[in-house]
């Protein structure tokens, strides 16, 4: 598909269409939507920031390529005056003091938020079922899971209920449900956009992430998004990616896969089959394509969810009634933060808090947490020595198709392992698109770090090749 984000703005340049109506017609989408992506709409300010698009238009003025361009925001994004629920009971009445880096530049560019949209709890999770909004439907087949966390996110993209949508990606959250509902999800590198008014998950994996219907509209959100933040110290300066750039596939000389995502009995038969398949038209366009050795997914799933678990329980240790949240009063104040925590915390976000302070408390940190730090650094030596090797690698993004909604609630565990492919590359902080392409969940593309440029012009290729 092509961009629509220069499409529409033509037809708003043209006066084909009006930017009110347009963003009435999504609106109405949205609210009539039976795949329950929405937790909160907003209706008020998308129609009085469409009139102001819509007067400047009548007036002559030219408008920038955004502007106009209706999109969502995964709901554990800060915009001022809007609730921030991360889809929780604890935040349910919470409403932002900010706005996010990363929406706030979108926003002065002159794109318009439709919505906040419904997702795990506090991106807890693969399936956006745990979630106080209800479970989100698959868009394809709504028997089935949204995916997670930004389920919501991505089911409004693949409905066309929104352009586009910003998730967060801390594990795998905007390529595995981009997969699921066959649209674009990028993460970034680490630190390419700003942090500052994401609610923290897991603080050394959080990326956020836009999800479209094409390479192109990918591109010109990740552009807007990037750059250094003074409120976020983690990020960095990039340059633009431009467009001519990325059409051409040359610099571009070999593709690694690892053997042991493929070679075992957790993946689906036709998963594997169709990735082999992918493989053999890449080669069959002169691209060298390499099998290449890497940890085991269990490693990769215990390795992530040790360090996830340990930075979840850190990070949501402020929510406890006092500052934010809903407070029960107990007894006494400690008996008030337990029971608001426990009140108003999901299973699913308590068995990480659990989890989280177990293996971060004396006696366990040596054997358990600090294991992990070591296991990361060997995973990101392992990558940086893949990539003297190849220039992109390819991986399918699930080892199975979506389960039916219920299913991932019965059983965390199982739920943990499908996230065994896209795990390893947010602990190696490297950019990774999931395509809509090559396997019934896609494919994801990687490359070096910093070198998200390489992965969209590898998209491009691919676009054409398979
Ligand atoms: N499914 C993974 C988890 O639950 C990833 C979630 C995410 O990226 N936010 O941790």
């Amino acid at each position: 598909m092509s961009s629509q984000i220069h499409h529409i703005h033509q037809q708003l340049m043209n006066k084909d269409i009006s930017c009110t109506a347009l963003v009435q017609e999504k609106l109405d989408l949205l609210k009539q939507n039976t795949n329950n992506t929405v937790n909160t709409l907003l209706d008020t300010l998308a129609l009085d920031l469409a009139a102001k698009v819509d007067a400047k238009i009548a007036n002559g003025e030219t408008i920038g390529l955004l502007e106009g361009i209706p999109f969502g925001i995964k709901d554990v994004y800060m915009v001022q005056g809007t609730y921030t629920t991360a889809s929780s009971d604890l935040l349910k009445n919470y409403k932002s003091a900010y706005t996010a880096t990363a929406i706030q530049k979108l926003l002065d560019a002159g794109a318009i938020p439709l919505v906040k949209e419904n997702c795990d709890s506090f991106g807890h999770g693969s399936s956006s079922e745990n979630t106080i909004f209800g479970a989100v439907k698959n868009a394809i087949n709504p028997d089935l899971v949204g995916g997670g966390s930004s389920g919501g996110s991505a089911v409004n993209v693949a409905k066309d209920y929104t352009v586009f949508s910003i998730g967060g990606d801390t594990g795998g959250s905007v390529r595995q449900p981009a997969g699921y509902n066959n649209v674009y999800g990028l993460k970034p590198t680490y630190g390419r956009i700003s942090r500052y008014g994401l609610m923290a998950y897991a603080s050394s994996t959080d990326c956020v992430g836009p999800i479209a219907k094409s390479i192109e509209d990918i591109r010109i959100v990740l552009n807007i998004m990037s750059g250094k933040d003074t409120k976020d110290q983690t990020t960095y300066a990039s340059a633009d990616i431009s467009q001519e750039v990325i059409s051409s596939s040359e610099n571009i000389k070999t593709v690694g896969y690892f053997k042991n995502f493929i070679e075992t009995d957790a993946i689906d038969a036709d998963i594997k089959s169709d990735f082999l398949a992918t493989i053999e038209k890449i080669k069959a366009k002169g691209i060298e394509v390499k099998a290449l050795d890497f940890f085991e997914s269990e490693t990769l799933v215990s390795t992530y969810y040790t360090l996830a678990m340990a930075e979840t329980a850190s990070n949501l240790s402020r929510l406890d009634g006092t500052n934010y949240g809903n407070r029960i009063e107990g007894d006494n104040l400690k008996e008030t933060y337990s029971v608001t925590r426990s009140e108003n915390f999901s299973e699913e976000s308590k068995r990480r808090i659990v989890g989280g302070n177990q293996v971060l408390s004396q006696g366990f940190s040596d054997e358990i947490y600090l294991k992990g730090l070591n296991l990361r650094d060997n995973i990101s030596e392992n990558f940086e020595k893949d990539f003297e090797e190849v220039d992109i690698i390819i991986s399918p993004v699930t080892p199975s198709t979506p389960p039916k909604i219920g299913d991932s609630l019965k059983d965390p565990h199982a739920m943990y392992l499908s996230d065994a492919y896209t795990v390893g590359f947010s602990l190696g902080q490297l950019p990774t698109l999931t395509v809509p392409q090559g396997t019934a969940t896609g494919l994801q593309i990687t490359a070096a770090k910093h070198n998200d440029e390489l992965v969209l012009k590898f998209a491009n290729f691919l676009k054409d090749t398979i």
